[in-house]
């Protein structure tokens, strides 16, 4: 447990929250200001700051976790789709430094935006980063 982290104190019960799931590695809950009716977040129990940071088994497990989850949630709210979302990083709208995944019931025609802007790449671009990152990769 890390001092003055919020999702710390989730997990050990010092601050409430509405829980979904609990297991050995991961916490479950509502968050607290939804993107849509029904956004849960998946918390990582052991403390770290983002998928970096990650332990590899814990890793591993979080998408059967997700899944189950995201099934739940799908038939609950009545979903039309579902988004899963995992920020790391201020530059990419992380806010709570603390590993955690969102599950966003989508609906036909709802205001949620999580888009973006497709950009083209260059003849031969694609191939070389993809060469860089892949060289990375351990
Ligand atoms: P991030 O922006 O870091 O990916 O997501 C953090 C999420 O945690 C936000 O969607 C925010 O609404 C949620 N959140 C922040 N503080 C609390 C809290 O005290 N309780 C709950 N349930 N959710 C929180
Ligand atoms: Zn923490």
């Amino acid at each position: 447990m890390q001092e003055n982290c919020i999702f710390c104190k989730i997990i050990a019960g010092d601050i409430p929250s509405a829980v979904v799931y609990e297991n050995e590695d991961f916490k479950a809950i509502m968050d607290i200001a939804p993107a849509a009716r029904g956004h849960v977040i998946l918390l990582a129990k052991k403390h770290c700051a983002d998928i970096y940071s990650l332990d590899e088994d814990v890793a591993a497990k979080a998408l059967g976790v997700v899944r189950k989850i995201a099934k739940a949630v799908k038939e609950e709210l009545k979903a039309d789709g579902l988004n899963i979302l995992q920020n790391n990083g201020e530059a990419a709208g992380q806010t709570v430094f603390h590993f955690h995944i969102h599950l966003i019931p989508r609906y036909n025609d709802d205001k949620v935006n999580i888009g973006w802007e497709h950009l083209k790449y260059a003849e031969g671009e694609a191939a070389k980063i993809a060469s860089a990152i892949s060289a990375r990769i351990n």
